[in-house]
């Protein structure tokens, strides 16, 4: 198979993505009062609801609805005053009314967007022949490095209920295919699901990949969600199509399923991508089917092949009344809408002058972003981006570190009293006691790095004249760091401390 790259040279893919997302921070399922819990024995959180016995009603939960109106106000959506709940009906026994409870034409949500901000080696997935949004009509502006920002339409956010967990005994892989038995657990039959669709604006694996590390941004700032991706509570399904450089209209698509990871997502649309194109350019056409991304295997393989839409005998579900939602309990869920990751991210460059890709991953999780804000107010405004790059780089990979400990650490660093190298040891022998890093690098005799701007001005002046051996390090050859090491000492009179002099030299080695 050709490569993507030359695929996208020729060819345009359109894809749109269908993202399920389990109400997993709520107590409640969507009609029933029973309990949301993932570690509970099988069948003990139901009732006649959930179970579908004859004559029980449901009744909404509010707080599922609350969180899916705010879902909706995060991603720009239009608030549908009155919708309804439908009845979706299919026979399987992971669903026992027989019909899922979903909404019909009218969602709670719809008519939204996101502003995707494609950046760094991704951006070059986008053929540049392509800069014009999903509906043709808006040019979509690059910046020098080739990173552009395009608005990514949502059609609608729409509320469902999700089916119970089906495990098959004996197949291969827990498939049904070949299994001996199998086994239905209804816990989470009837727990509050939302599926946001999106329209078919999205042009490269890297763009779907983005928007759904994106929104998950958003859906964790809301709390609505623990939107875990390997647990499968957050889901996506991808559909993908191929048309003609500059066609008009829409393309055959298939429909990927098994994308669990943002990776596996990423691939299986590259895969996907390049698949039709072998298939449309040998003179075939594309079949309607769902397709299954095999990880391992690294491609997919047919599911099902749609040859006629299902028809599932929609219609609204007599049990649930309208639902209309008041200008008040709008403005409530608008009230609850936290600061969204963008939003945090410009108030971070903004305030205190933070490195856009460090704002960035600060603001995208709400547990960092809260600890790195209590943090900052703990250090003087100068020290905050060092404590920003100490958070990024350096935090990461610690368990238990109290605020005044990083502060410290940053302080520290911002005074040059020590190194980032003794940054990051110092950060791993306090972590997870209650240690004071002051008093770790006064007591380990670290302060005698506070010289490290003159030794950093020998270190300039050492690699500035040895282009050679700086040339033979670029080429691979890390072992004349030692020589240059000696030069360092020489320069010093022997003074400085080759350690620092081997951890600067690296460090701007590899800068
Ligand atoms: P279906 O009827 O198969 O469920 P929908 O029209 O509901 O299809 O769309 C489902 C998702 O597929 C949406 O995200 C939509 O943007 C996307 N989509 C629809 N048609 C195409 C197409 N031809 N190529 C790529 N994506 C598409
Ligand atoms: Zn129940
Ligand atoms: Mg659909």
């Amino acid at each position: 198979m050709k490569a993507l790259a030359e695929v996208l040279g020729k060819w345009e893919a359109v894809i749109g993505l269908e993202i399920h997302t389990e109400l997993t921070t709520l107590e409640t399922k969507m009609f029933c009062g029973c309990r949301i819990s993932r570690d509970d024995p099988p069948n003990t959180n139901v009732c006649p609801v959930c179970l579908g016995m004859p004559g029980a009603l449901p009744v909404p939960n509010r707080k599922a609805i609350e969180s899916i109106v705010m879902a909706g106000i995060a991603t720009n959506c239009e608030i549908m005053r009155r919708s309804m709940f439908y009845r979706k009906h299919y026979f399987y026994p992971d669903m026992a009314k027989n019909f899922q409870t979903t909404q019909g034409p009218v969602a709670f949500a719809m008519h939204g967007h996101l502003d995707l901000e494609v950046d760094g080696q991704g951006a070059g997935e986008r053929p540049v022949w392509e800069d014009v949004a999903g509906d043709g009509q808006k040019p979509i502006v690059r910046a020098d490095d080739g990173s552009y920002v395009v608005p990514i339409r949502i059609q609608r956010i729409h509320m469902e209920e999700d089916a119970a967990k089906m495990v098959h005994v004996g197949g291969s892989e827990g498939r049904i295919g070949g299994a001996r038995e199998s086994l239905l657990d209804y816990n989470r039959c009837g727990a509050p699901l939302i599926e946001l669709v999106t329209e078919p604006d999205l042009r490269t694996p890297e763009e779907a990949r983005l928007f759904m590390e994106q929104l998950r941004k958003v859906f964790c700032t809301l709390g609505i969600s623990d939107c875990s991706l390997e647990r499968g509570s957050m889901r996506c399904d991808g559909n993908v199509s191929l048309r003609r450089r500059g066609a008009a209209g829409l393309g055959t698509k298939t429909e990927l399923k098994n994308l669990n990871s943002l990776r596996s997502l990423h691939d299986a649309l590259a895969y996907e991508i390049c698949r039709q194109a072998e298939v449309l350019e040998a003179g075939d056409s594309v079949r309607q089917e769902t397709r299954h991304w095999e990880p391992s295997r690294r491609r997919t393989v047919v599911m099902r092949v749609k040859e006629v839409s299902d028809d599932y005998r929609f219609f609204p579900d007599p049990d649930l009344a309208p639902f209309d939602l008041s200008d008040e309990f709008v403005e409530r869920c608008r009230a609850r809408v936290p600061e969204l990751p963008d939003a945090k991210r410009d108030r971070y460059m903004a305030v205190w002058g933070l490195r856009r890709r460090e704002a960035v991953r600060l603001a995208a999780d709400p547990d960092i972003a809260s600890f790195f804000e209590g943090t900052a107010k703990l250090v003087e405004a100068a020290v905050v981006p060092t404590l920003a790059n100490v958070m990024v780089n350096l935090v990461a990979g610690c368990k238990d570190l109290t605020r005044p400990q990083v502060a410290a650490v940053a302080r520290l660093l911002a005074d040059d009293a020590i190194t980032f190298a003794q940054a990051r040891e110092v950060l791993e022998m306090v972590d997870g006691t209650d240690a004071d890093p002051e008093a770790i690098v006064d007591e380990r005799g670290l302060r005698q790095a506070t010289d490290v701007r003159a030794l950093g001005a020998i270190v300039d002046e050492v690699l500035a004249r040895c282009e050679d051996q700086v040339r033979q390090y670029h080429g691979g050859n890390r072992k004349v760091v030692g020589f240059l090491v000696g030069q360092c000492m020489r320069a010093s009179g022997g003074s400085g401390n080759p350690k620092l002099f081997n951890q600067l030299l690296v460090q701007r080695l590899e800068e």
